[in-house]
């Protein structure tokens, strides 16, 4: 497994690859992996004959008051990882790699960006597309794995390359859990042992939507209240937000129909984490 970090020796490396007719799959990751970046990684070298991950936790996707500088990171782990999960090449740039001080472009997508995380995390998304697009130039996959943990992001992503004409194919890849149900998050480090497992209540709340829509519920009104009052019940527990939206541009609904995203981003002490049902 190679490791580059710049993004001209990474284009050399992908380019001979190309020339040889060799398929790449990507991973975008900010590090600190885990089983859930594993299955992806996994994932990719079952599907492509070449496997990228990159590990870059990127600035433009954190706001002023969030986690950048206490971001979990350990890359000697990850490299670890990556090795054993079949990766062969990790892409480890440094901010000023991608981001120079004469950097000025940025990259937008619209309207499935307003709503849930991104109202509560303004210009995340911008970050997020500015970096994936770059990601996407500089290592040319034939496909790129991204979790179903993160839903906004997973449509945000298939949304612009369906938009900006993109030459690939996004895969998305089931939430890994821990065994009370938690997704596995690097975030989940900041959880004091109480709070970790107050944390479970998300999945738990999820699980029941899940039920309840199984047994005929189809009001969105009454569903989400329900879903409040259940996540309110733990003292440790503080709701950004939890909505009912359509599965594909994101936008709230009354009646519950497929495909349906429930979508919810929840603090435990200080820490948000978010998780997902997805009805298709
Ligand atoms: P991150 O390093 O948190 O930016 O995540 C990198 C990629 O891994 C994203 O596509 C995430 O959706 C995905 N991912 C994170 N956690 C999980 C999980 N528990 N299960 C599956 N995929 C995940």
């Amino acid at each position: 497994m190679k490791i580059a970090e710049t993004k001209q020796e990474t284009r050399k490396i992908v380019k001979k690859w190309k020339k040889q007719g060799l398929s790449v799959g990507l991973v975008p990751t900010m590090g600190f992996l885990h089983e859930g970046h594993e299955s992806l990684i996994l994932k990719s070298a079952a599907e492509n004959d070449k496997t990228v991950v990159s590990v870059f936790v990127n600035p433009m996707q954190f706001g002023k008051n969030e986690d950048l500088e206490d971001y979990p990171r350990d890359f000697e782990r990850d490299c670890s990882i990556c090795r054993k999960a079949g990766a062969d090449l990790i892409f480890h740039p440094c901010p000023q790699e991608m981001y120079p001080a004469d950097f000025f472009s940025y990259v937008n997508v619209d309207r499935i960006t307003e709503g849930l995380c991104g109202s509560d995390r303004p210009g995340h998304f911008r970050g997020v597309c500015t970096v994936v697009s770059k990601l996407f130039h500089i290592t040319t996959p034939d496909r790129a794995y991204f979790g179903q943990k993160d839903a906004q992001q997973l449509a945000v992503i298939k949304k612009m390359v369906q938009d900006l004409d993109f030459d690939l194919q996004v895969i998305g890849c089931p939430t890994v859990r821990e065994a009370d149900g938690l997704a596995k998050s690097s975030r989940n480090t900041y959880l004091s042992p109480e709070e970790r497992k107050a944390a479970a209540v998300i999945h738990r709340t999820l699980e029941y939507a899940k039920e309840a829509i199984s047994q005929g519920q189809r009001d969105a009104g009454e569903l989400k209240k329900e879903l409040v009052s259940r996540i309110e019940k733990e003292p440790l527990a503080e709701i950004d937000y939890i909505e009912l939206v359509d599965g594909e541009l994101l936008q709230p609904v009354k009646v519950l129909k497929k495909p349906l995203l429930i979508a919810a981003a929840v603090r435990v002490g200080k820490t948000r984490l978010i998780d997902n049902y997805f009805w298709e």
